[in-house]
């Protein structure tokens, strides 16, 4: 018999995730996702690029942009589907480059593969391979001896899942990336219920998002977050100045208390950006909110300096802007340096996401807060709370699933350490829990 779990990408770095789990000659990959440090530096460079439809897979392995699955090429023919845990690009965003590769149908949530056809729709590329969505909290058998559960979890996009493998040999349980929400403001809380149930049955080996394990602390309920925004859209006074937010696009529940607070103010919510428009779309063609119905929506950036032309009064609107991390192609970073937008002394401007900490993205924030000030910009920063499980909630995790073993993921081997070290507190042995690089596989 042979139960194997080869770390294929996103061990000991974050980004690019992806896990192959194999049972005898049957195998499934979990995750096929851009490390976007490396994609993002890697494309910018390329000056007659138009098309994601252009980049090789090649090209993108040896940059360290997506998985390098050659080191499990003698398993490519045994893989048998490709479950994919949610929407964000670090977990399915190399899915369009490398998925042609395998005969394997691709899984996910109905959220997760609407996002995915928008984004093989926008790009011009075709797969081979079938997209089949599922519902949280559903079962489905893949191959003789491999079944994949989704399970509901909650994180920062809709429709995340945990998956289990349920094989011969037991359960392997992957949790790569989710946070313990109580009070979730779109969707429901984790299904508690039957992770318990998992512990109960024994799960063979739990893989664990460790990006946090070093923050003693319970993350803050995304219901939070928007206690938050209340309190600087409705607590501050902004009475003839225009207010403008930016945060994640694929976070469809900010976005959702966005605009039920731009309600409460009594100003428009619009929504402005290529990346918006698609998330929110998805999220409506997943059945999960129609927020086009309740905003406006800007879709293409050669619309917006138009669109702002025609805006005689900024006040009775509430801008949402994609340009969280200063992108400079982002609209925000448009508004500031191209002057889309005429801003006034003392506009409100929201950042509500935290500055994702890479070299890139902190200096081109560092300069956009610099111009935003010098404009003198009333700024609100750090208005949102992590989607990620901090150390007190991986506590309760393991204990809900008493895992035999533990693998932690989606962090730098300085977090890995710190998730090791929780689990020699809660009493596991050192041989039971494993940090993993990408290629060095585990056998049970
Ligand atoms: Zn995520």
């Amino acid at each position: 018999m042979t139960l194997q779990i080869i770390p294929v990408g996103g061990y000991s770095e974050i980004g690019r995730n992806c896990t192959l789990v194999r049972v005898d000659d049957e195998a499934v990959l979990l995750d096929l996702g851009l490390h976007m440090d490396n994609y993002i530096a890697y494309t910018e460079d390329l000056e007659d690029l138009h098309s994601a439809k252009d980049l090789s897979a090649e090209a993108l392995i040896r940059v360290n942009a997506v998985p390098n699955i050659h080191k499990i090429q003698d398993l490519w023919p045994k893989i048998k589907a490709i479950c994919i845990t949610h929407a964000h690009l670090d977990h399915v965003g190399a899915v369009p480059f490398l998925s042609n590769k395998f005969r394997a149908d691709i899984h996910g949530t109905k959220y997760t593969i609407e996002v995915l056809k928008t984004t093989l729709g926008n790009e011009k590329i075709s797969l081979r391979n079938n997209l089949v969505d599922h519902p949280v909290n559903s079962k489905f058998k893949v191959s003789n001896k491999i079944s994949i559960e989704f399970i509901n979890i909650t994180h920062s996009v809709p429709q995340t899942v945990v998956i289990a493998v349920h094989t011969p040999y037991g359960i392997i349980v992957y949790a790569n990336d989710f946070k313990l929400d109580n009070a979730p403001v779109l969707g429901d809380k984790p299904n508690f219920q039957r992770f318990e149930e998992l512990g109960r049955k024994g799960v063979k080996a739990l893989i664990l998002d460790s990006l946090y394990a070093d923050t003693a602390m319970k993350t803050p309920s995304e219901s939070i977050a928007k206690e938050m925004l209340k309190d600087v859209l409705l607590g501050v006074n902004s009475k003839g100045k225009a207010v403008i937010v930016t945060t994640f696009s694929s976070h469809i529940a900010r976005l959702k208390s966005i605009e039920e607070l731009g309600r409460k103010l009594k100003r428009k919510t619009v929504f402005i950006g290529r990346s918006l428009s698609k998330y929110v779309d998805a999220a409506k063609d997943a059945g999960i909110i129609d927020l086009a119905s309740k905003a406006e929506m800007v879709r293409y950036g050669n619309k917006v300096s138009k669109y702002f032309k025609k805006v005689k009064h900024p006040e009775k609107y509430l801008f949402v802007v994609t340009g969280h991390q200063a992108e400079p192609g982002a609209v925000l970073s448009r508004m500031v340096y191209q002057h889309l937008y005429k801003f006034d002394e003392e506009d409100h401007v929201i950042f509500s996401c935290s500055v994702i900490p890479v070299e890139n993205n902190i200096r081109n924030r560092e300069k956009l807060d610099k111009e935003l000030k010098r404009m003198k910009i009333r700024l609100f920063t750090d208005v949102h709370v992590s989607g990620h499980a901090f150390r007190e909630d991986h506590r309760d995790f393991i204990r809900l699933l008493k895992p035999e073993h533990i693998i932690p993921t989606h962090a730098n081997v300085k977090k890995l350490e710190a998730m090791k070290e929780l689990c020699t507190e809660m009493g596991y042995r050192h041989d039971k829990v494993h940090i993993l690089h990408n290629g060095i596989q585990v056998n049970f």
